[in-house]
C-alpha cells in the first residue's frame, strides 16, 4: 500500500471512517483547496472569526474573495453565533468556524443557519484534531474541515495539512484540483526532515525561548523552512509554489506521530484539568468545563495583565508560555485593514488578544509551570 493510503487509513480512525482526505504542504493550502472546491471566486464573501491566523484570510483573498469577520465569545475564543446572521449578504458563500485552542464553536446552530441561507460550512480544525463535539470527532460536522500538522499543532509532520470532505458534492471538485498540486521536491523532503530533527534535538525548556525567536527570524527571512514566509505576513498575494502537496517525508512522520497521538491527547487533557483546578482555586478565568467535555486541549489559554512583563518573567524562569493571538490576525500587528479587518469592530477579539497567553499541556510534569503561576498570581485575570 502506498504510504499516502496508509496515512489516510490511520487518520480515518479520527474521522469516523471517512477517507475523503486530501493532503497538502500546509493547513492553509488545504483551506485554499476547500474554498476553490466550493466555487469561492472574485467578489464572493467568506465569514470567519475575528480571532484567527492571518493565513486564513489570506486563503480567502487568494481566491479573490473578501473575508468578513465576526467577533468572538470570550468563553470559547470562537465565533459569536448571534452575530453571524447580521453579516450575511447575497455575496456570502461560506462560513468558517474554528476550534480555537481545541475548543468547539456552536456548530449545530451554525449549520442550521448555513442551511437556511444555502451556504457552505468549513471547520478550521487546526487546533482540534482528535477532539469531540457532541460526541462526534471535530471535522466531521461541517461540509468540510481542514487540519494542520505544523509542529505546534495536535500532531506534527514538521509542517503540513489536510482537508476532510463530508459533503459528497465537493469531492469531484477537490479531485479536479489535485492535478494542479505541485509535487514536493527532494529538497522539500530534506527540509522537512532537518526541521524535524532540529526540533527534537534542540528544543527543550532551556532553549525554548531562544529557539522560538531564532526560528521565527530565520523562517520569516526565508533561511529555513518555516510556518510563514515574509510574503504571507506582508502581502495578500498568493506566494509562488503555494499550491503544493504533501511530501513522502511528511507522510512518514505523520504515520509515526499518529501512533503516539492518543497518549499525547490523554496527557493534554489531564494537564488541562490540573490547570483548571488551579485557576478555579485562585478564582481566575479558566476554560468552562461543562460546555466542552471532550475537546482536545491543544494549549491552555489564560488571561494576564502586563503581558510583556509576564513574558519576560517566563523567559527568565524558562517557562514555556505560548504567545499565540497577540493580535486578532496572528501574528500581524499593523495595517490589519490590508486583510479587510476594521480594528474598531470586534471589541471582544481585540480585548482577548491583548490579554491572552497559553500554557503548555504536553509536558510530563507541569509542576514548574504551576509554581511559576503561583508566584505570579497578581498578573492572572
Ligand atoms: C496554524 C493555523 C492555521 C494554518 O495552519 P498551517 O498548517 O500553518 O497552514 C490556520 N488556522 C489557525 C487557527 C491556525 O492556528
Amino acid at each position: 500500500m502506498r504510504i499516502e493510503e496508509k496515512f489516510k487509513n490511520k487518520l480515518s480512525n479520527f474521522t469516523e471512517g471517512n477517507t475523503n482526505i486530501f493532503f497538502y504542504w500546509k493547513g492553509r493550502v488545504a483551506l485554499f483547496a476547500l474554498l476553490k472546491s466550493m466555487g469561492v471566486d472574485e467578489g464572493d464573501e467568506v465569514i470567519l472569526p475575528a480571532f484567527t491566523c492571518v493565513v486564513v484570510p489570506n486563503a480567502i483573498l487568494y481566491c479573490g474573495a473578501k473575508p468578513i469577520y465576526v467577533d468572538i465569545l470570550s468563553e470559547t475564543y470562537n465565533i459569536d453565533f448571534s452575530k453571524i446572521e447580521n453579516v450575511i449578504t447575497s455575496k456570502t458563500k461560506v462560513i468558517i468556524c474554528q476550534n480555537t485552542f481545541g475548543l468547539s464553536s456552536n456548530i449545530e446552530d451554525i449549520k442550521a443557519l448555513a442551511l437556511r441561507y444555502n451556504l457552505y460550512t468549513i471547520e478550521d480544525c487546526t487546533h482540534g484534531f482528535g477532539g469531540l463535539y457532541n460526541g462526534r470527532f471535530n471535522g466531521i460536522n461541517c461540509d468540510a474541515a481542514f487540519f494542520s500538522t505544523q509542529w505546534n499543532k495536535p500532531f506534527s509532520t514538521g509542517i503540513g495539512g489536510f482537508a476532510l470532505i463530508n459533503n459528497s458534492r465537493l469531492i469531484d471538485n477537490i479531485k479536479y484540483l489535485e492535478k494542479n498540486k505541485i509535487k514536493p521536491s527532494l529538497s522539500d523532503n530534506l527540509s522537512i526532515l532537518v526541521l524535524n530533527m532540529a526540533r527534537k534535538l534542540f528544543v527543550n525548556s532551556f532553549t525554548y525561548w531562544f529557539i522560538l525567536s531564532f526560528y521565527r527570524f530565520l523562517s520569516i527571512n526565508g533561511v529555513v523552512l518555516g510556518s510563514s514566509s515574509k510574503d504571507e505576513i506582508d502581502s495578500i498575494i498568493e506566494p509562488v509554489n503555494f499550491f503544493k502537496g504533501m511530501s513522502i517525508a511528511q507522510f512518514t512522520l505523520g504515520l509515526f506521530e499518529l501512533g503516539r497521538f492518543n497518549n499525547l491527547l490523554e496527557k493534554r487533557k489531564k494537564n488541562a484539568v490540573v490547570y483548571t483546578d488551579f485557576l478555579k482555586k485562585h478564582r481566575k478565568t479558566c476554560v468552562v468545563e461543562k460546555l466542552f467535555d471532550n475537546h482536545s486541549f491543544l494549549k491552555y489559554p489564560i488571561l494576564v495583565k502586563n503581558r510583556n512583563v509576564f513574558f519576560d518573567l517566563a523567559k527568565k524562569n524558562k517557562i514555556e508560555i505560548g504567545d499565540w493571538f497577540i493580535s486578532p490576525l496572528h501574528p500581524i500587528e499593523k495595517e490589519l485593514d490590508k486583510w479587510c479587518f476594521d480594528d474598531n469592530k470586534y471589541p471582544v477579539a481585540k480585548e482577548i488578544s491583548r490579554l491572552v497567553v497559553n500554557l503548555p499541556l504536553e509536558k510530563k510534569n507541569i509542576g514548574n509551570v504551576l509554581a511559576f503561576l503561583n508566584e505570579n498570581l497578581e498578573f492572572i485575570i
